[in-house]
């Protein structure tokens, strides 16, 4: 079966809800893969900033190994030790408290605003509901999660969402400050926001942030779906700031392919749940949480976090020297790194494709760089020498 093969077999049946590129991936190694016709890209898109240390890692691969001879499933009636272990390193990574699995960015975000809610009923304070999300947030398609997703793209046709979500903007504190009353529970951002075309928030804007939530005993609640892990150059983002958050929510890169979600919590927030308030089956499993464990050992090392820096100081260096008119932008941390154009950049990302490189977008008009954190100095001028060959094709 070639690539054509795959394409009109799964637009039979395939539920037709992505703007798929016109390619079949069977194979990838490291920063490599391989497409059903045998062409070869240059990844630097990692399945959405999942495959962090790149496909298939001869790292983890002895330790999936092991435990799929070992234990696959068991549930959470019973004490993981995989589990355990995993949440211990994120418990000590971020400095809160406790830590909570499920299986995607979403779910994770999901379970953060119901302990939110959850937190303010148990104080006594059940009239405290109301998050203040921001505009161009993205924090996963359930219906709670996309009543905090403020970008109507994504929220159209899927009305009433369920209330309690109010929007300001990103980077603007007095916007926050607007919204908060009587009734507001949590403040819930993306340090850097992802989707909506690579933000990061300015150090005075997360000071005002935290400062607010301090004053008025709100709960602050990050979104690292995306920026976590390693991405913006720290483990977590949010140690890029002088930020004490209540819950951080995780999933995309947190187990480097292996589908998992989780957020860790300060003590306080730890309050909000009790046994029966909130659940997942599949949350943390041993196969999974084996590869994490593996995986946020090797990403939260000091050396290897410096080679991160190392290499983004050298793409966005490269970014900045391309010579193109349409360019306004290159803005991010760490591999986390937007490219602005004043129009739409998807017939970008498909030359790059063409011509072996495998990059996203972002908010339209973003190109979106979001490679392994492993990538090598060599690796990065490839795809620069790429980047360079498909503007100069783009008319
Ligand atoms: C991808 C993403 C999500 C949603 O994650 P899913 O695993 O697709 O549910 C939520 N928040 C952010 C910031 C993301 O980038």
């Amino acid at each position: 079966m070639n690539n054509q093969d795959y394409i009109q077999k799964g637009q039979e049946v395939i539920l037709n809800t992505y703007a798929r590129f016109p390619i079949a991936p069977v194979k990838g190694k490291g920063t490599h893969l391989w497409d059903a016709d045998g062409k070869e890209y240059l990844d630097f898109l990692s399945g959405i900033a999942v495959c962090s240390l790149g496909h298939a890692p001869d790292a983890l691969i002895p330790v999936l190994k092991e435990q799929a001879e070992t234990l696959w499933h068991a549930s959470n009636l019973y004490w993981l030790p995989k589990q355990v272990e995993l949440a211990e390193k994120l418990v000590r990574l971020s400095g809160l408290s406790k830590a909570f699995f499920c299986n995607s960015g979403a779910e994770a975000n999901e379970g953060a605003m119901k302990l939110a809610r959850k937190y303010f009923y148990r104080k006594g304070e059940p009239e405290r509901y109301e998050i203040i999300v921001f505009n161009h947030s993205f924090h996963g398609r359930t219906l709670g999660a996309l009543a905090a997703t403020m970008q109507p793209k994504y929220q159209t046709g899927y009305g009433p969402l369920p209330e309690g979500w109010l929007a300001a903007d990103y980077n603007d504190l007095d916007s926050v400050r607007r919204l908060i009353s009587s009734h507001t529970a949590a403040i819930m951002l993306e340090p850097i926001q992802g989707e909506g075309g690579i933000y990061p928030g300015t150090p005075e804007f997360m000071a005002g942030i935290q400062k607010l939530c301090d004053d008025n005993g709100l709960l602050l609640i990050l979104d690292e779906v995306q920026c976590g892990m390693g991405r913006s150059g720290k483990f977590f983002a949010f140690k890029n700031y002088d930020l004490k958050p209540d819950i951080v929510t995780m999933a995309k890169a947190l187990a480097g392919g292996m589908p998992i979600g989780a957020m860790v919590v300060s003590e306080r927030a730890a309050a909000g749940f009790q046994p029966g308030d909130h659940a997942s089956t599949f949350g943390g499993n041993p196969l999974v949480t084996a590869v994490a464990c593996k995986n946020v050992e090797i990403i939260s090392d000091e050396t290897f976090l410096a080679q991160v820096n190392a290499r983004s100081a050298q793409l966005m260096a490269g970014l900045r020297a391309l010579n193109d008119p349409r360019l306004t932008e290159v803005r991010g941390m760490g591999l986390m790194i937007g490219v602005a154009f004043t129009e739409e950049v998807r017939p970008l990302v498909q030359l790059c494709m063409e011509n072996g490189l495998l990059v996203g977008s972002a908010g339209g008009n973003v190109l979106r760089l979001v490679p392994p954190l492993n990538i090598t100095a060599e690796e990065a001028d490839a795809a620069l020498d790429i980047i360079k060959t498909a503007l100069a094709a783009w008319k």
